[in-house]
């Protein structure tokens, strides 16, 4: 299938609009909030919250990023794969069995437990080539990472072995999007202990880094030289405690378009369930989006799209791949629907499907691309289909 015809296609569905003029503006702003003194590692986990990794890395890497961050080995291998060669860090935990792929893809393996020290150690011993790793402190959040009393051991450990480059270390924040930032000072405290202790040993480090998105923006960084931003970077608040800087504006948004106009009868229900009661005769449409695309069932009668400029309600139940609409006129069917955007328009925020689903834009943010297809924008017009559903698979 040629560009042109996965572009129509795309359009002519549920489709995200990720533009990319905007990532690069926003990685920008944020770089130069970090300063000259900062590295910047721009956090793609997720497929880029949902934006596209792949196109994420290139954008960011030319706009102030020097590394990247990934949740999975996989994700490392994927960008491997497309021809990224800057530094990719895997954060958090990693199987055993995985750090080798880890290392083959020279992915930078995070070094949070015991377990992973001895693997590394084991592999290094027959390394051809220095591995890099970063280790990973437990100040506080207690997810993944090393306990204060045992990360000094360990990393000077590590640090003596000629084929272990010990790069980095590296503490995450628990509560740095929340007003009371005592939690945050606390970590900072904690993670200068486990510095100052290393240094003891004689043990340096290129990179410290303790920020992510809130704590950079709140400037609580401590004895940082590189920051890992990821929501932020995507236009999306960190909570809303935190406000974005200036110029930092959402990436993504939604578009479809109605499969069908209608006036739906007075005193008719709507949709599973018939839980929305027309009172008279009412204009109506139906948009193919549910929540098999990401969107939540939880904004049934609640959410809102925009279709021929006006917000135009949900009625009933979102379904698995259909919703209905309210619309203050009858609409020509194909016309466009704008499902989720940076609210310029009138449309929800993804802070507003969030806020309706009892949850946090990261979740809806990741949640979206399930099947919709991505069109990337790059210098204000499409370059670049990328369609989930026609993913590469092969028979064993
Ligand atoms: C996801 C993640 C980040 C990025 O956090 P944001 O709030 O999106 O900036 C940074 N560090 C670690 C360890 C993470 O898991």
């Amino acid at each position: 299938m040629s560009q042109i015809n996965l572009l129509n296609i795309a359009q002519h569905e549920s489709f995200l609009r990720i533009d990319l003029d905007r990532y690069a503006r926003n990685v920008a702003i944020l770089a130069g909030i970090a300063g000259q003194h900062r590295e910047f590692m721009a956090v793609i986990k997720a497929d880029a919250y949902g934006h596209g990794a792949i196109q994420c890395a290139h954008v960011a890497l030319e706009h102030g990023a020097s590394q990247l961050a990934v949740a999975r080995v996989w994700e490392g291998v994927r960008l491997r794969r497309a021809g990224i060669q800057a530094p990719i860090l895997v954060l958090g935990g990693i199987n055993l069995d995985a750090v080798a792929i880890a290392i083959e893809h020279r992915l930078t393996i995070t070094v949070g437990s015991v377990a992973v020290a001895d693997q590394l150690i084991r592999l290094a011993n027959e390394a051809a080539a220095p591995i890099n790793a970063h280790l990973k402190v437990d100040t506080g959040l207690h997810r993944y990472g090393l306990m204060p009393a045992i990360a000094s051991s360990i990393g000077a450990m590590l640090h003596e072995h000629p084929m272990i480059d010990l790069e980095g270390i590296y503490a995450h924040f628990s509560s740095a999007d929340e007003p009371d930032q005592t939690p945050t000072m606390a970590q900072i405290n904690a993670a200068h202990t486990i510095l100052d202790d290393l240094g003891q040993t004689g043990c340096e480090f290129r990179y410290i880094h303790l920020t992510n998105s809130a704590s950079l923006i709140t400037g609580a960084a401590g004895r940082s030289n590189m920051v890992r931003a990821g929501v932020a970077t995507f236009g999306l608040q960190p909570s809303p405690d935190v406000e974005l800087p200036e110029g930092v504006l959402p990436v993504m948004s939604v578009h479809s378009r109605l499969t069908r106009s209608f006036i739906l009868p007075g005193g008719e229900g709507v949709s599973y369930g018939l839980t929305y009661l027309s009172e008279n005769d009412e204009a109506a449409g139906t948009v193919p989006i549910g929540y098999a695309d990401g969107l939540p069932r939880s904004v049934s009668n609640r959410g809102w799209f925009v279709a021929g400029g006006q917000p135009s309600p949900i009625r009933g139940r979102v379904c698995m791949d259909q919703t209905v609409i309210g619309l203050s006129e009858g609409l020509d069917e194909d016309a466009e629907v704008l499902i989720a955007g940076d609210g310029s328009s009138g449309e929800m925020t993804l802070d507003d499907i969030a806020r309706l689903d009892g949850t946090i834009n990261y979740e809806i943010a990741t949640r979206l691309s399930a099947r919709m297809p991505r069109v990337f924008i790059k210098d204000g017009v499409p370059f670049e289909v990328d369609m989930p559903a026609l993913s590469v698979r092969e028979s064993l």
